[in-house]
């Protein structure tokens, strides 16, 4: 929404020389200085239109006003309704936050207080036909008639709400600011033809009292806009131009606008954390489109010591129950509501602390990047995978899991191929990409749901190897067509049927084992397991080796399956001349096709 203001007052301001932007982030320093010396902690709105320039500073402030709620209309009913009081509770919720921190560098305290008093004028506004002038007789009202109380100027900033529909004679504007009689004075629209918004109150609330603050009458702070913003307007307020079309929903629910930050040229909103969570917002030419990018960066707050933890879930939203993105760094939180993220990027300490990335879960449309520079743990899936509705790429983390072992569900399946997997009770279409093929050591474990499944391997990459458990409760079927890197089943104790061979699970109709590459092992699975490998479409002589624990040879790659039990194996040569060399006892039955044995 749009809560540009005219500038009613302010035409004689000095001009001062722009505070100091400077950082004290340089080479060589340790970010935990860098956090030190900042004022607030923020969720930081990259400012994609470039920074604004110092209009000019009359030098007022507003340091610490009382903040006095006046309700204006009939639809308030009393200053006590229902309604009232649900916007004073989320008035004070917001003054309890910290978005006001940002408004420090420019003098104040950073904070407001709200007044105990409420206001009610009951005598409905003309609708866009009222104005500062208005809004100042409903002021004068509540005060003579003892409402609220008169405090002195530089001490209070009265904010006056219209009810939901309603709007001023300002043409596009939901709020503005403004001093008339000696008295700081906002407009604060709430909602439009759909009733009453808590959200839009306090996103203009939080606009109008930061900007009553930093450039009371306009006498204060004004910053021109960047010569590239689309958006255009003459506020030249804090909140004003690019940021007026950013909210976030501070950690407690409540929405909030981002303000203009000088000292580090971004539209920031300080939300009690220590560490800065990074905001992209998405323009599509001159049109935000109301969506945004997340940065979740590691190493911020301890110089790179310990290892930094990073959690997606599906959180709910206080303020409006939806189910929202979770996003967890170190123990701070921050939530987006629902289609408010289009991405989401985990970049973990450069510094090779052990980071570790949980994707517990993530709405959709939001894929998840996690760079994990070549260390650290990805766990997908807190023993379910069922709620991670977006795909998640992983570059270089050491070891990934894929854990999916708490789902229930029966006649799952699954997929892993050389550089994804799919199934394993993620919903369709969603994939975790593991992109590790530049590292010495990786490794991708993927665990299967508890019942009875059936997983497909197309082909595997990591170098370490991948581990599948495939599941604990029920007996599953195991099809491998492919392997680059080794490849570990473990059976879970199950009566699990594995089946190798490029048409698995098809057996004895012309598969071949040429690109099992990657060695395979079985373990860990009951005694009436059965082993199928089809080598029958091989048009090669081939000569191999079965034993109690392993079959192989070249081009019929190497299976292992020591140390577990088999019930039966069955194993198809190629169609010219094959030779099998049978090693020992064969601890299972075993049927051989298209083999001489020797
Ligand atoms: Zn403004």
């Amino acid at each position: 929404m749009n809560f540009r203001r005219t500038n009613l007052n302010g035409t004689n301001q000095k001009r001062n020389p722009a505070r100091s932007g400077r950082r004290l982030q340089g080479a060589g320093t340790p970010p935990v200085e860098i956090l030190e010396s900042r004022t607030m902690f923020n969720a930081v709105f990259s400012s994609v239109f470039g920074p604004e320039t110092l209009k000019g500073d009359g030098g007022q402030r507003l340091t610490h006003p009382e903040v006095v709620l006046v309700f204006w209309g009939k639809f308030w009913g009393s200053a006590t309704s229902a309604s009232t009081t649900s916007v004073y509770n989320a008035v004070k919720k917001e003054l309890g936050t910290d978005f006001l921190d940002v408004t420090k560098q420019y003098g104040t305290s950073g904070s407001a207080t709200l007044s105990p008093s409420i206001g009610y004028i009951s005598a409905n506004p003309t609708n866009h036909g009222f104005d500062g002038g208005d809004i100042d007789n409903v002021v004068s009202q509540a005060i003579s008639n003892g409402q609220v109380p008169s405090l002195p100027t530089n001490g209070a900033i009265y904010e006056v709400i219209t009810p939901p529909g309603y709007g001023s004679s300002v043409a596009n504007a939901s709020g503005f600011n403004d001093e008339k009689s000696n008295t700081f004075e906002t407009w604060v629209s709430s909602g439009g033809k759909t009733g009453l918004s808590i959200d839009n109150v306090t996103l203009v609330l939080s606009h109008e009292t930061a900007e009553s603050m930093t450039d009371p009458g306009g006498n204060g702070i004004e910053f021109n806009p960047s010569p590239s913003d689309p958006v255009g307007g003459s506020g030249n307020q804090i909140g004003d131009y690019e940021g007026n079309a950013y909210s976030f929903r501070e950690p407690d629910g409540i929405l909030v606008q981002p303000l203009w930050s000088a000292k580090d040229n971004s539209w920031d909103v300080g939300d009690g954390n220590k560490q800065n969570f990074y905001i992209s917002p998405v323009w599509k030419g001159s049109k935000f489109t109301g969506i945004y990018g997340l940065l979740l960066q590691g190493g911020q707050v301890d110089g790179g010591y310990n290892p930094n933890t990073y959690t997606l879930s599906n959180g709910i939203d206080s303020a409006n129950r939806s189910a929202d993105v979770k996003a967890t760094l170190n123990g701070e939180s921050e939530y987006f509501d629902q289609g408010k993220l289009n991405n989401i990027t985990i970049n973990f300490d450069s510094r090779g602390t052990l980071d570790v990335a949980n994707i517990d879960g993530v709405t959709a449309s939001s894929p998840v990047l996690i760079n994990g520079n070549n260390s650290g743990v990805a766990n997908i899936g807190d023993g379910s995978t069922q709620t991670i509705f977006s795909s998640v790429t992983i570059n270089n983390v050491q070891a990934t899991f894929v854990n999916d072992s708490k789902d229930s569900r029966s006649g799952l399946s699954g997929t892993i191929s050389k550089s994804s997997v799919t199934g394993f009770g993620l919903p369709n279409s969603v994939a975790i990409n593991y992109n590790q093929y530049f590292r010495d050591g990786t490794s991708l474990s993927v665990y299967g749901g508890a019942g009875a499944n059936t997983d497909l391997i197309t082909g595997t990459s990591a170098t370490y190897g991948v581990n599948l458990y495939p599941g604990t409760n029920g007996a599953s079927t195991v099809n491998v067509k492919a392997t680059t890197a080794p490849l570990s089943i473990y059976g879970g104790g199950q009566n699990d049927t594995f089946n190798i061979g490029s048409l698995a699970p098809r057996i004895g109709t012309g598969g071949t084992l040429s690109n099992i590459d990657g060695a395979v092992m079985i373990e860990e699975t009951g005694l009436s397991s059965t082993l199928s490998i089809d080598d029958s479409g091989d048009t090669k002589s081939r000569t191999g080796v079965l034993s109690a624990d392993n079959f192989g040879g070249a081009g019929l790659g190497n299976i292992n399956f020591w140390g577990t039990e088999l019930d039966d194996v069955t194993v198809y040569g190629g169609k010219k001349g094959n030779v099998l060399k049978v090693s020992g006892t064969l601890p299972f039955k075993d049927s051989i096709y298209n083999f001489s044995i020797k």
